[in-house]
């Protein structure tokens, strides 16, 4: 692991690259991977490595549909597993909803590794072995789910999903929360519930709105029932803009 100055003005970035270096090499991440990261890190830059209030919106709402959820299942990648294993596994216990494991370059080994890295986060229902159902309209190798995890979630967080896939399951009637730097990607479109923002940031703010949810007790469904997130993606386009407008270009 490279060793990086605290001082370094990057270095948070820095360091989440070398995490997902070190998911690479202990086979956890995809190569593409990487280059999936660099899309974000670009939207990243745009935003101002910051959570926006339009991100802060989408997280509560997020937060209330998957508490209000009858079954909510959270999936997870190679990325996802590099950068947030232990945040995945604390929502998921405060959720009460298994994990999943599921890769877009799928490998039994990667996806075992992805397992055994939540399960020695704390984690103790990771679904994802068991693929004995098909989420129609994709291709067969990345339809396979859990029958009883994704496959009869009605309520999912796909963090850093791609396109096809997340609109293949809202197409199952479910509703489907993403996390995605890229206000324009297929993915945020596609969504019920887009969360622009960095997933590390995203998670915390997550694992927050669902711990003060559970207890303030607050009208979860009013919460969503009045979201639109195409009129959240229009403010996160107005946010970014107006930032880069006020932004010293000299
Ligand atoms: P789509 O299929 O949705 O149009 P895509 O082809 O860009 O998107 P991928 O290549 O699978 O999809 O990339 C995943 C997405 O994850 C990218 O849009 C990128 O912005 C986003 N992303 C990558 N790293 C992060 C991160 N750390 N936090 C939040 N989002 C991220």
């Amino acid at each position: 692991m490279t060793i990086i100055p605290d001082l370094h003005p990057r270095y948070k970035s820095l360091m989440t690259r070398d995490k997902l270096v070190a998911g690479v090499e202990a086979g956890i991440t995809s190569q593409q991977g990487l280059i999936a990261h660099g899309r974000g890190e670009a939207f990243d830059y745009l935003i101002g490595e910051q959570t926006l209030k339009s991100a802060r919106r989408a997280t509560e709402v997020a937060a209330a549909m998957l508490l209000a959820a009858k079954k909510p299942v959270l999936s997870v990648n190679g990325n996802v597993a590099a950068l947030v294993a232990k945040e995945m596994v604390e929502l998921s216990e405060l959720l009460n909803a298994p994990l999943e494991v599921n890769i877009f370059y799928r490998t039994e080994k990667r996806a075992k590794r992805i397992k055994a890295l939540l399960e020695k986060q704390g984690a103790n229902k990771v679904l994802g072995d068991l693929r004995n159902a098909v989420i129609p309209g994709i291709e067969h190798s990345r339809a396979k789910v859990d029958r009883d995890g994704l496959y009869s979630a009605d309520v999912v967080l796909a963090p850093l999903e791609d396109g096809d896939r997340c609109e293949a399951l809202v197409n199952m009637g479910k509703k489907v929360i993403t996390i995605d730097l890229n206000p324009l990607s297929r993915t945020s479109k596609q969504a019920s519930v887009s969360i622009v923002d960095d997933i590390e940031r995203a998670l915390q703010n997550l694992i927050l709105a669902v711990k003060e949810d559970k207890k303030a007790k607050n009208d979860l469904a009013a919460l969503s029932e009045s979201y639109d997130n195409n009129e959240n993606l229009k403010a996160v386009i107005k946010e970014i803009v107006s930032r880069l407008k006020k932004e010293d270009l000299r």
